[in-house]
């Protein structure tokens, strides 16, 4: 957990010395400051060492105050916590008339999930996986208003396969969520929101710990002993035909269980088809965690517009909701 070989790493990159305090408040952060000199550079060790960090404590956070004039949060990951750091602090400092900024990246992040999504070139196009719809019914909810084209895969495409009445096999569904997933397909059909579930799947059986190499399974059912693992060939096709037209993608969420190579085709067709529509001038931005890890794996990070930072963040943000850590700067 300790930040000291960050000092290392950032002094190397930045090609100026860093220095480090072993603590970041008391005697040693103070001191630390002290010895700075004008332009000097100073990491401090990692605040998460002191549980009054998430817990806002405000004395906790008054000590780190005292140590600056300005606050610039650059950690969009960790602006939907209100923890010392991301919301004590520049609270603290404001108090006493200091600016609290956004940083470059937490600038592009906001820009990207939130302006660019707020008025979206046409056609829209979200991409949503991953495991779970209680995870990110919110944020569908919210983009059913703005999409043209909801893309739907992963395990949470089963929930809404059992909303339909279809049989989802031994597939990792959520049985709680089926009346919530059928709202959001009313509420797409009466908004003429197209929404797409896979038409094929990649079943395969799990045991004793191992997968069975996965066949198409072209029906609306999914067997019994049977769990859906990916979207099939012909779904992968479909949605790739769908991101082609569109000028602004979001896509959250892998396709399948993508970790396992055998698993992995459907959503590095949906990678590709991002890949490619970026390259005819789509704006694409990828919603943060494991899309971003497909993305890096299959080579195409550098192909899309923008890649959050940000997992539980960028969700809440998608979300609609305002970010402790951004509501409570001074600059946005
Ligand atoms: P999330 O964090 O909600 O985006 O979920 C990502 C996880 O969902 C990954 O670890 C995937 O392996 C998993 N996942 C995607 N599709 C499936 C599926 N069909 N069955 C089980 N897990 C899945």
């Amino acid at each position: 957990m300790s930040l000291k070989p960050v000092a290392k790493k950032l002094s190397k990159i930045i090609e100026q010395p860093v220095a480090f305090a072993s603590d970041c408040v008391g005697e040693a952060a103070a001191s630390a400051v002290d010895n700075l000199k004008d332009g000097e550079i100073l990491l401090l060790e990692n605040v998460r060492y002191h549980a009054a960090e998430e817990m806002n404590d405000k004395d906790f956070s008054k000590q780190l105050a005292k140590l600056a004039d300005v606050y610039v949060n650059d950690a969009f990951g960790a602006a939907h916590r209100a923890h010392a750091s991301t919301v004590g602090v520049p609270q603290e400092l404001s108090t006493r008339g200091g600016q609290g900024a956004a940083g470059l990246l937490m600038e592009r992040e906001l820009q990207f999930l939130g302006e660019e999504l707020d008025d979206p070139s046409k056609p829209f196009v979200v991409i949503l996986g991953g495991a779970k719809v209680s995870d990110k019914i919110k944020v569908i909810d919210r983009l059913l208003e703005k999409a043209d084209t909801i893309l739907i895969g992963g395990a949470m495409a089963y929930t809404f396969k059992l909303a339909g009445g279809f049989s989802v096999g031994d597939s990792l569904v959520e049985p709680d969520m089926t009346d919530i997933a059928q709202s959001a397909l009313d509420k797409a059909e009466a908004l003429g929101v197209e929404f797409l579930l896979p038409s094929d799947n990649l079943i395969s059986q799990h045991k004793n710990g191992t997968w069975a190499d996965p066949t198409v399974n072209t029906g609306n059912d999914i067997p019994d002993g049977d769990e859906g693992v990916d979207i099939g060939p012909a779904t992968g096709a479909r949605y790739a035909n769908a991101i082609a037209d569109a000028k602004t993608i979001l896509w959250n969420g892998p396709m399948g269980i993508f970790e396992d190579p055998r698993f992995a085709e459907g959503t590095l067709t949906v990678a590709r088809a991002v890949a490619a529509a970026t390259g005819a001038g789509a704006n694409s931005i990828i919603g943060g965690g494991d899309s971003v890890k497909a993305l890096n794996q299959s080579g195409l990070a550098d192909k899309v517009t923008f890649m959050s930072t940000g997992g539980g963040a960028s969700l809440e943000f998608l979300e609609g909701k305002e970010l402790p850590g951004v509501a409570a700067l001074t600059d946005r």
